[in-house]
């Protein structure tokens, strides 16, 4: 295969955009499993993260060459109205603007927005620190109060196209105001893109925004990091009913926090794990775990959540007790209870932003059916 980057002695070039992905893919602070992505573009190429791959060890296999003209003319082209046929029609396109040699690489779903920023690198990520203040019912409230009139705020929206489009009319507006280009973008129920010309300034962006949101929270890290189940009886209760509705294959992987036993003492766990907060967790665990009291309950309560779903709920929570990922192979166990304790650490965070704030239904419906996200579902098995 030849090589897919030229030499980059300067650290500007596409070369230099494996080093950054990897730093933050790496140790779960940025990004867990396949989510984020980054690129870098000049005025002929765009290099995009593929869909599916994770940022935590990636190589220049894990990007897609695109033709960066060819992108920006799909933000003004005419699409059909009705959502499935106009999501079919951008994926072609999509595919179009790929060049020859990509065709095996599906380009991140959120690849049209990458293309919008005219500068070399961006790097998009969903640290739970951020999303504390994107899922909290302060907002844009927060970010205008912690970071000023700079950043620009995307309300909650679809991902991919319709998000591109929605951020693209905030920044048209804003430059037709005779202001300068927004270099940090906070996106509702969602996370943050950075975009700059250079590695470092990537590094002080983000490293002041993680900074300034550490210096808000109010939440003691030890409360947030895994702990065993407290009650090995009723833990022992709990998987054999999973046991019994899962499949004695299924991988079952306990998950509990102090903080999560404080919210559930108090009467409090139930409301703040109703719903997903962001794309990932929708695509990684379900749209909602299932909050239960007793084991007895299990087997209804999954048959109707798979009914309705299509697949079993992925984490299992026990009222008084802790939480379950489950699934069908270790990896997905694993990676659900990554993104339920990822959960856990956001709704922690939303309380020092006037509380957790869900994503709309009608965006969860809208992603539950994204084909898109069913295929980076599927290759996270
Ligand atoms: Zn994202």
């Amino acid at each position: 295969m030849k090589p897919m980057y030229s030499a980059d002695g300067d650290g500007s070039g596409p070369a230099a955009l494996v080093e950054l992905s990897r730093r933050y893919g790496a140790a779960g602070r940025y990004v867990l499993a396949g989510g984020g992505n980054t690129s870098w573009k000049n005025a002929t190429d765009l290099y995009v993260k593929a869909s599916g791959h994770s940022l935590d060890g990636i190589g220049p296999e894990g990007f897609v060459r695109m033709r960066a003209p060819a992108l920006a003319a799909v933000l003004t082209a005419d699409y059909p109205a009705e959502s499935a046929a106009r999501e079919a029609a951008v994926l072609a396109d999509l595919e179009a603007a790929k060049y020859p040699g990509e065709e095996a690489k599906r380009p991140s779903v959120e690849t049209l927005l990458h293309g919008l920023f005219p500068f070399r690198f961006v790097v998009h990520t969903h640290p739970a620190l951020v999303n504390g203040l994107t899922c909290s019912a302060e907002g844009e409230a927060g970010v205008r109060r912690l970071f000023g009139p700079d950043p620009l705020w995307i309300p909650v929206t679809d991902p991919g196209y319709v998000l591109a489009l929605a951020v693209k009319k905030a920044i048209d507006a804003r430059l037709a105001a005779g202001r300068s280009f927004p270099q940090v973008v906070y996106l509702q129920n969602h996370g943050v893109f950075v975009a700059a010309d250079s590695v470092r300034e990537i590094d002080e962006i983000y490293a002041a925004l993680m900074a300034r949101l550490e210096a808000e929270v109010a939440v003691d890290p030890a409360d947030l990091a895994p702990a065993a189940l407290a009650d090995p009886a009723a833990a022992a209760a709990w998987e054999a009913a999973i046991a019994a509705v899962y499949g004695l294959s299924a991988a079952v992987l306990p998950v509990a926090t102090a903080d999560l036993s404080r919210l559930m003492a108090a009467g409090a766990a139930e409301a703040a794990l109703e719903y997903a907060f962001t794309p990932d967790h929708i695509v990684y665990f379900g749209y909602k775990p299932l909050y239960l009291r007793s084991p007895a309950e299990l087997a209804a309560a999954v048959a109707a959540y798979e009914s309705d779903d299509g697949r079993k709920p992925r984490i299992v929570v026990a009222h008084g007790l802790g939480a379950f990922a489950c699934a069908a192979t270790a990896k997905a166990a694993a990676t659900a209870r990554a993104l339920f304790l990822d959960d856990l650490a956001i709704a922690a965070y939303t309380r020092s932003f006037g509380g957790h704030r869900f994503m709309p239904r009608a965006n969860i419906e809208f992603i539950r059916h994204w084909e898109a996200e069913k295929y980076r579902s599927a290759v996270s098995n």
